[in-house]
């Protein structure tokens, strides 16, 4: 090895550009953060041979102070933060004060500029970083920049370019996800004289998704618009029915920065389970705002990783704000939301008029849209409950007997599997428990006190939740012995009996059964883990005793399992207790392993009614009942559709009726 040489500031500067310019896209991407920092609300893009040899950028944000300009071409020039204190709130999209330097470095740079109190403007012009010239010029507010002859001397770099029109793509991409998060701003990106994208800049979201992918993709989406921990998650994804091949049209900001984010990925998918085909992706354009002290986003040059504080509260609000959102724009969900509404208000004003003398009630608002809320532990399997009546009857009174109504030899399994085999929705109706079973407290209409007033109601609330499943439902028949048809208010609906009642069983097996079966091993399974993996075992281990899985440290990042469920009892524990440790170290909700999920799909699809199957009126009206009551119930354990739906307003277009 050679003597140690300090290197010329020539060659350091061309080292260090490197880091931060790869490509043009690196430059727009630079010079676009600058000009959105600097507040501008019009901001032009122009690139000529992919951006090799001509780049402008022209906005109408704040300017330079002609002072500043040749201080800004410095390397860790900045005006964004002083203090390395500054470092832990960033708010802006740079802070490093590289990129003018760096990109100067590597290119003929002009720079002209003007604030709004100066009377003229200036102008500077660089080659390789040295200032050529620097003067007065006539401009308007704002600045441009211009990049010519990019690597013009290095060479080297040029060869690495890809051709004119791949490195355009990649602009077009970034100037796309620049604009997408900043719907205020409007953008206009021409390339080859060709103007490639022009988005409103009106401040709505969906407008610029409008501009940037077309109307296929907005037209797919759906709001949305949740808050959870101190996380607000904000934008749209798509509807339960769309999705694509890949993980390409997942995009998302955190503080309007575009990242790639696998906590934000891995949420967003675990909101979807079994509500899109295996295999198919959702797509999305999220913002994600957390505070600027909670992610870190100094992890890598080009900022796009950032690292979350609270990992937990993103993946958190993320998968609610997609579960919430999927239910708000269910339609069936909806349908039945504005029956019971109906149903509500009548039965309210009913009441009302029968008690007018003794209680004076106010006339109940329309309910809430359905909202997911986090009710369960941190950490356990997502169980979700859209009312509380649904929360009561699921879980504060598991008692009720299970009924096996349909048992026909070709689809009986196990003995001990029988009992998850069909569920009497007679058994679920809050009806069923009268009032001096139930745990609610009685309050005597004649002492109507304010505060009491308010328990009333919610009794009154109670008492409307045991009407809701007596939802004006009509059955009308069965097709191909395969769908249920029924009619619900003004809508006409088709039920796949199979798929529907294969994920009403897969349900009920995730969530209850195999807490209650459990088999002892006669010789412990030893499972080395890697520490992450064995630390979230263990901090988890109240759960998967919940689930069935007894077991115990055994050295250095094993455990050894002594007990599992007993549906499991025959299946490659080891591989499917790794899968449960991954996805646990990986922050995820649903901790049931592929390969588990995978068996309790083929359980469930083994049991369940089958398309051809003869089922008496009552067996179909109870599987109607068991959907209408579970908003879960609307894709199959695959993702495929539960019910098609039409409304008497789309059925009366087509017979030309209106
Ligand atoms: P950074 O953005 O990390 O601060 P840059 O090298 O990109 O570093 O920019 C240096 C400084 O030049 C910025 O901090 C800002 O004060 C100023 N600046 C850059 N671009 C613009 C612009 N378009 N309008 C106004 N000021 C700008
Ligand atoms: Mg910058």
């Amino acid at each position: 090895m050679g003597k140690i040489n300090i290197l010329d500031k020539n060659i350091s500067e061309l080292i260090a550009a490197g880091e931060v310019i790869e490509r043009p896209a690196s430059i727009v991407k630079e010079l676009v953060e600058n000009a959105i920092d600097a507040g501008s609300t019009a901001i032009t893009i122009e690139i000529k041979r992919g951006g090799i040899s001509y780049i402008r950028i022209t906005d109408n944000g704040c300017g330079f102070e002609k002072e500043d300009i040749p201080v800004a071409f410095k390397r860790h020039a900045t005006s964004k933060i002083t203090s390395t204190d500054d470092l832990d709130c960033i708010a802006t999209l740079g802070f490093r004060g590289e990129a003018l330097a760096s990109i100067a470095a590597v290119s003929k740079m002009e720079l002209t500029s003007k604030t709004i109190s100066e009377q003229f403007g200036s102008s500077i012009y660089l080659e390789a970083g040295e200032e050529v010239s620097f003067e007065e010029a006539g401009c308007p507010d704002g600045t441009t920049m211009i990049v010519k002859d990019l690597f013009y001397n290095v060479p080297a770099r040029l060869k690495f370019l890809k051709k004119d029109i791949s490195e355009a793509n990649v602009i077009c991409g970034i100037v796309d996800k620049l604009a997408l998060s900043n719907p205020h701003i409007s953008f206009k990106l021409i390339s080859d004289n060709k103007v490639k994208l022009h988005t409103p800049g009106n401040g709505d979201m969906l407008s610029a998704i409008h501009a940037v992918f077309g109307k296929d993709f907005s037209g797919a989406l759906i709001p949305v618009d949740y808050e959870y921990n101190g996380v607000q998650v904000t934008g749209y994804t798509s509807k339960a029915n769309a999705s694509r091949p890949n993980r390409a049209m997942q995009h998302f900001f955190v503080n309007t920065r575009y990242v790639r984010s696998k906590v934000c990925t891995a949420a967003i998918e675990e909101g979807y389970k079994n509500a899109i085909m295996i295999g198919k992706f959702p797509f999305c354009v999220l913002d994600v705002k957390v505070p600027f002290n909670s992610v870190d986003v100094n992890v890598h040059p080009a900022k796009i990783e950032v690292r979350f504080t609270n990992e937990r509260s993103v993946f958190d609000a993320i998968y609610f704000a997609i579960k919430s959102s999927l239910a708000k724009t269910d339609h069936l969900t909806n349908a039945i939301q504005s029956n019971k509404n109906l149903a509500n208000a009548q039965l309210l004003s009913k009441f009302k008029n029968e008690e007018s003398e003794q209680i004076k009630i106010n006339v109940e608002k329309p309910k809430e849209p359905i909202v997911y809320q986090p009710k369960m532990q941190a950490q356990s399997t997502a169980q979700v409950f859209s009312t509380k009546a649904e929360y009561e009857v699921q879980v504060k009174k598991p008692t009720h007997k299970e009924v096996v109504v349909q048992k026909e030899d070709n689809h009986t399994v196990s003995n001990d599997l029988s009992q998850f085999q069909y569920i009497n929705p007679e058994s679920l109706k809050p009806k069923a428990v009268s009032k001096k079973e139930s745990d609610i407290p009685i309050i005597k209409l004649e002492q109507p006190i304010e505060e009491e007033k308010e328990i009333q109601q919610s009794i009154i609330h109670e008492e409307q939740a045991a009407q809701e499943y007596d939802l004006p439902i009509r059955m009308i028949g069965e097709l191909f012995k395969t769908y249920i048809l029924f009619e619900t208010g003004e809508n006409f609906i088709m039920l796949d009996k199979h798929a529907a009642h294969e994920r009403i069983l897969y349900e009920k097996l995730k969530k209850s059964i195999l807490t209650e079966q459990k088999q002892m091993l006669l010789k412990p399974i030893i499972v080395n883990l890697s520490s992450a993996e064995f630390n979230a075992l263990i901090a988890n281990e109240e759960l998967l005793n919940s689930m069935g899985f007894v077991f115990e440290e055994f050295g250095a990042n094993t455990v050894a399992v002594r007990e599992v469920p007993l549906v499991l009892s025959h299946y490659d524990i080891q591989t499917i207790l790794l899968d449960i440790a991954v996805k646990l170290s990986e922050n995820k909700r649903d901790v049931s392993s592929g390969v588990y999920e995978n068996l309790l799909h083929s359980i469930a699809c083994r049991s369940a009614i089958k398309a051809n199957d003869t089922n008496s009126i009552e067996e179909l009206n109870e599987l109607i009942r068991m959907v209408i009551t579970n908003d879960e119930i609307r894709n199959c354990p695959h993702g495929r559709p539960i019910v098609t739906m039409s409304s008497k307003y789309e059925i009366e277009k087509q017979f030309g009726r209106i």
